[in-house]
């Protein structure tokens, strides 16, 4: 299936130069979206997943849908203030200032196996650090599974030890 026709590619969004990946004219395809998150499910079938953890917004787009077809759990990761349990935070480098990422601490049990699942891998700075929350909470991350991959932004050097899936490449 080509993913790339249902993907629209606005030019410099949300600032000059970047084109941004707008998913949302895929998703609102009702068979389209069923197929990306039906392929995704085979590429990561080999492995064996407890959970899946997403980061909002468009991770939960994408994890959610997969863990109800795996039939696995879903945790949130979350911006910073937006969680009510106790939650643990790891800041990160933006490329333009920082930010926070959080996950309530019981989200994952110790020893589970995590798939985790976003839209898009750019530099993966997001990622990381979703994989650094699993791995504080004592989850095994046994991947990372996206719709999406920028390949030129080498997303895959901030995740060496994970095993990457992705639909979409675009170079
Ligand atoms: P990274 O942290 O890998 O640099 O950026 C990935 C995050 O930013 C993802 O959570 C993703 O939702 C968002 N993102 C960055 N660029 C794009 C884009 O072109 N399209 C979409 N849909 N999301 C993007």
């Amino acid at each position: 299936m080509d993913y790339k026709e249902y993907i629209r590619v606005i030019p410099d969004f949300p600032q000059p130069g970047i084109s941004f990946k707008d998913i949302t004219t895929l998703l609102k395809n009702g068979e389209m979206y069923r197929e990306a998150i039906n392929d995704l499910k085979k590429l990561v079938a080999d492995l064996k997943i407890d959970v899946i953890a997403g980061p909002e917004a468009r991770g939960f787009v994408v994890g959610a849908p997969l863990a109800y077809a795996l039939g696995v759990g879903f945790a949130p990761i979350r911006k910073s203030g937006k969680l009510p349990g106790e939650t643990i935070e790891v800041g990160y480098d933006l490329e333009y200032g920082k930010d926070t990422l959080a996950m309530h601490t019981d989200a994952i049990v110790k020893d589970q196996n995590v798939l985790i699942a976003d839209d898009l891998l750019a530099t993966g700075g997001t990622i990381a650090t979703s994989v650094n929350l699993v791995r504080q909470l004592g989850g095994n991350v046994v991947g990372a599974a996206f719709l999406i991959e920028l390949e030129e932004l080498n997303g895959r050097a901030k995740l060496p030890d994970i095993d990457v899936f992705t639909l979409v490449t675009y170079s």
